[in-house]
């Protein structure tokens, strides 16, 4: 490296604390943003695949939304108004049940806005599904992630969040996830089955809380009968199900919701949260079945519930939901990606990588950690940023859903050629494949 290009760094090295994670697999300073890219400080261009971890599905500083969120700053508007009432926050409200919750029968729904953080929207379902069940203890999943405060961590797996913690995470029982809950072949189905039922009559539980593709955790899916499988059991245990749509909602599996092709699904709480702005603003939204609403007025509080700005471009955002170009764009991009990856797969040693997730949630989960690792820096040597998940296995690809296809299939085939470089040319041992989690 070259002094000019260290000395920008040497600021968050001395002043930031050393819990920074996501750039230090990137030694550079971004300067600016637009679309899909990325400059640094240097000039150099950058496509971005990580997108803020899936917080900026309509790519940065989309024009339109951030022309009105300027107009409405330069207007006078209010900008934190706690949980006033706001011009801001009734056409929010409108837009999004009108655009998003009606035409999907969700209409009944009611929409509570917690703090500005998908952690916030998940501590918010378990409290209300604790108050309205009067039970404690909450179901959730192995590979699940559903943020870093306390109540969201206590059903988070990755251990190294865990072992943060510095109290018990309780309450909380995890059982197997979807596709991998058959380690010893038996069907994800009666794996399930099998955990469920004598755990919940041991303790009848509060809530089932879950993502349809874990996105943290390593981009594993639920397929759909399982998902209807444990709404049954759920139902027979009197217990909500939470769907943590936090990631994988808001397209990024191709429609709004990730649940949308599993009606059986039917969740009771929907936590939203990253790309629910349109740009990246903070904000966060915990969507009630009605019946459910049971919160007492100010039992459940904070500063920032709703923040103007992120409501203005909120509401820009949800234009997508109501231009054809763009839903039937982000279908074809969703179908555009695995089919991509997997020609990629094709010309590689069998057993180095499959293709993991689903629709532009889709990444590679390679046998081997140190490959994941070494694509993702050649990845970066050639200008794309993106990101290994789950045990460091996982290279997840979170492309902006208004990337065309072309641009698409340009950067797929840089990394295909990544890929192909960094990846071994002989298949993996039996013990690294073991090793797949
Ligand atoms: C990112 C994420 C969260 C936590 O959101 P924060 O804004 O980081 O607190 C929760 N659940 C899922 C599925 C996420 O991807």
């Amino acid at each position: 490296m070259t002094e000019t290009e260290r000395t920008p760094l040497a600021v968050f090295e001395r002043h930031e604390s050393n819990v920074r994670s996501y750039c230090r697999h990137f030694p550079v300073v971004f300067e600016r943003a637009a679309g899909h890219h990325l400059w640094d400080t240097s000039g150099r261009r950058y496509v971005d695949l990580l997108c803020g971890a899936g917080s900026l599905n309509y790519g940065h500083n989309p024009p339109a939304i951030v022309e009105r969120v300027t107009a409405y700053l330069a207007s006078g508007g209010p900008v934190q108004s706690l949980d006033l009432h706001t011009t801001a926050k009734a056409e929010f409200l409108e837009r999004f049940t009108g655009l998003v919750l009606e035409p999907r029968g969700l209409g009944d729904f009611v929409v509570q806005f917690p703090g500005p953080a998908g952690t916030l929207a998940v501590e918010a379902a378990l409290k209300l599904a604790r108050k309205v069940t009067g039970r404690t203890e909450v179901m959730a999943f192995t590979g699940g992630f559903h943020g870093a405060s306390l109540g969201a961590l206590a059903a988070t797996t990755s251990p190294l969040l865990r072992g943060a913690a510095g109290v018990p995470l309780t309450d909380v029982t995890i059982l197997p996830y979807g596709d991998a809950a058959s380690p010893d072949g038996t069907d994800p189905v009666t794996a399930l089955e099998r955990a469920f039922a004598p755990r919940a009559e041991a303790a009848p539980p509060a809530a089932v809380l879950l993502e349809t593709v874990q996105g943290e955790g390593g981009l594993h899916t639920a397929p759909r009968a399982w998902l209807a499988r444990l709404r049954e059991l759920a139902d027979a245990a009197g217990a909500p199900v939470i769907v943590d749509d936090i990631q994988a909602g808001c397209g990024r599996t191709g429609s709004f919701f990730s649940f949308e092709d599993t009606p059986e699904l039917r969740p009771d709480l929907v936590c939203l949260s990253k790309s629910l702005s349109g740009m990246g603003l903070p904000m966060a939204a915990l969507l009630i079945r009605r019946e459910l609403d049971q919160w007492a007025p100010g039992e459940h509080n904070g500063t920032f519930r709703g923040h103007n700005l992120a409501f203005v471009a909120g509401s820009a955002a949800l234009d997508h939901w109501r231009d054809p170009h763009f839903t039937e764009h982000a279908e074809e991009l969703a179908a555009a990606i695995p089919t991509s990856l997997a020609s990629v797969t094709d010309v590689l040693p069998t057993g180095v990588a499959e293709v993991a997730g689903k629709g532009a949630m889709s990444g590679l989960r390679f046998a081997d950690a140190k490959v994941a690792d070494g694509v993702q820096r050649a990845l970066f040597r050639a200008g794309i940023v993106a990101e290994t998940s789950g045990q460091g296995h996982v290279l997840k690809l979170l492309p902006p859903l208004t990337m065309s296809l072309t641009e698409w299939k340009e950067v797929a085939d840089v990394l295909g050629d990544a890929v192909l470089r960094a990846a071994p040319r002989v298949p993996p041992s039996a013990s690294q494949l073991s090793a797949v989690v």
